[in-house]
């Protein structure tokens, strides 16, 4: 979300927040269960991940600050508690904006690279920053389950970590999934078309044909949901790739993808931001 504020003049912006507190107060948090301890949170923002049993309360990623008390009513719903550990999938505001509230009592864990863009975004808390980080991955041991955080280089930033929880075998993919939409590569951030999808391919490669996926953004997922979205990644990519050394309009392609991919692009990320993307990572 943050690529569009950032395109927003200010006066603007100012009305917008205004609008964005009227549409969170509206937010209500759905708990799906996902398997064993895991559960999933649906709000405004990014998938929660949780996991809740007797070593207390595990969340991975925390939507935007003004839900952070909403998310926690619902963790205490399902019979959790203040989180121990908050992991993030990486850094954007619609995953990491309760992490000062949660931070407070609990430990931040995520990827390098989290940490560094966290650091240099204006005026985020101190309390909000991850404590412990890691390069490659880390395991982390928590409610009878063996949770590996995979960095996932240059996908759809610099700093993702898939986070596999391998004995409730569930995966939060975090936003190198949007279940059945195009997604958002955040070139500015070190993403890259290329790298996120290698890296959607080396978790495909790497995990149970079972297990249950929670993605960024859309509903709980399969792998085959995951095999079909990254397809149609792959595939529309190469579409507008095709197009663009064509010389084609950037608006042609996109109404051929609205054609080609409908509903696609009814998500965040529309036809024409999809090309957007693929032109800048080209630019690169
Ligand atoms: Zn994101």
């Amino acid at each position: 979300m943050k690529l569009f504020l950032k395109l927003t003049l200010p006066l603007v912006l100012t009305a917008q927040t205004w609008a964005a507190e009227d549409r969170f107060a509206a937010v209500e948090i759905k708990p799906t269960h996902v398997s064993g301890a895991i559960h999933m949170l649906e709000g405004a923002g990014g998938n929660i991940g949780l996991s809740i049993g007797d070593d207390g309360t595990l969340i991975v990623d925390d939507q935007y600050a003004p839900l952070g008390d909403k998310i926690q009513t619902a963790i205490k719903k399902l019979g959790g508690d203040k989180p121990r550990l908050v992991l993030n999938t990486h850094f954007h505001g619609d995953h990491t904006g309760s992490n000062p509230q949660f931070g407070r009592t609990g430990t931040i864990v995520a990827h390098d690279n989290v940490r560094v863009r966290l650091l240099s975004t204006e005026n985020f808390p101190r309390s909000g920053l991850p404590l412990v980080t890691y390069d490659d991955g880390a395991t982390v041991h928590f409610n009878d389950d063996t949770i590996a955080l995979i960095h996932l280089p240059n996908g759809h930033t610099d700093g993702d970590s898939a986070v596999w929880f391998k004995n409730s075998n569930v995966v939060h993919m975090g936003d190198h999934f949007f279940n059945g939409r195009f997604p958002f590569v955040d070139v500015g951030s070190g993403g890259s078309i290329d790298g996120f999808i290698a890296n959607v391919e080396n978790v495909l490669a790497l995990v149970p044909d079972d297990i249950k996926i929670i993605p960024g953004h859309g509903a709980l997922a399969s792998k085959v949901d995951l095999r079909t979205t990254i397809d149609a990644v792959k595939a529309s990519s190469a579409t507008v790739r095709a197009g663009l050394s064509n010389g084609d309009e950037p608006a042609d392609i996109a109404a051929k993808l609205d054609q080609d991919y409908p509903g696609w692009g009814s998500g965040f990320i529309n036809a024409s931001r999809w090309v957007a993307i693929i032109q800048a990572d080209a630019n690169k």
